[in-house]
């Protein structure tokens, strides 16, 4: 596909080092937990990076949860964008993302909180089960998190001092399913490692869908 344009209609800080980057989604048929290339000029030059859809319905508007990182090259200015103002937009891709499962059960570190949200609320929202197990040192996202909490979903929030064992054995206990990871590598191996050991095999659906960030 084509790099298309889309104007940003929000810039939100979620807390924690995170921001929610709102544009207009020029993808009728994207899906929660599929990702998009994005791409912004920076000082003249076009710096492209992959962001991944945290909304819960994308085809209207395309929800990015950004951590920050402030040596980045797009990141930071991506925090600057304000409504109005264009990035372009190329996708959606990735296999790993909400088809219709009835049970999901999804383990997000840092900004995979975005995709784990937006599968948990639709997946609640058809009346399906959802469990989310979220790692972080400083939380995003949390009115949210809580409100989805709310709607039935079995939440889990851990530090990185806490035990991701238990938390995933508990989220697979109440509700299996297929499994999300998504996170950088150094969560996304950690969070495989629990699956296996919690051993899945009767109480989930299929291998674990999975999205690196790195
Ligand atoms: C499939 C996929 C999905 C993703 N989804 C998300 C998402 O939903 N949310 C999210 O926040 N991120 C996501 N990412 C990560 C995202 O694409 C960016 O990598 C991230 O935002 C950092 O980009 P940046 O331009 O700010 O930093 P970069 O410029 O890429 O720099 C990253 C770090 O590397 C260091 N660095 C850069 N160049 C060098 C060098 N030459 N030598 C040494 N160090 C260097 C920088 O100091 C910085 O600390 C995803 C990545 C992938 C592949």
């Amino acid at each position: 596909m084509e790099a298309v344009e889309a104007e940003v209609l929000r810039n939100e800080d979620v807390g924690g080092d995170n921001f929610a980057l709102t544009v207009e989604s020029p993808f009728p048929d994207a899906r929660p937990g599929q990702f998009v290339q994005v791409a912004l000029d920076v000082d003249g030059a076009r710096v492209v990076r992959h962001y991944t859809i945290s909304s819960p319905y994308p085809d209207d508007e395309l929800e990015f949860t950004v951590e920050i990182d402030p040596e980045g090259e797009l990141s930071p200015r991506l925090q600057e964008l304000e409504p109005g103002d264009v990035v372009e937009v190329d996708g959606p891709y990735g296999r790993s993302y909400l088809e219709d499962e009835d049970a999901v059960t999804v383990l997000s570190g840092g900004p995979g909180v975005g995709p784990a949200l937006a599968i948990a609320e639709r997946a609640v929202d058809r009346e399906g089960e959802a469990a989310v197990v979220y790692e972080d040192d400083e939380p995003a996202h949390r009115s949210r998190l809580e409100d989805v909490e709310a709607e039935g979903c079995h939440l889990e929030i851990l530090s990185p001092d806490d035990d991701l064992v238990s938390a995933v054995d508990a989220a697979v206990e109440e509700v299996g399913g297929q499994v999300f990871v998504y996170g950088f590598s150094e969560f996304v191996d950690r969070a495989l490692d629990a699956v296996d050991a919690v051993e899945t095999q009767d109480d989930t659906d299929d291998e674990p869908k999975v999205e690196r960030f790195d």
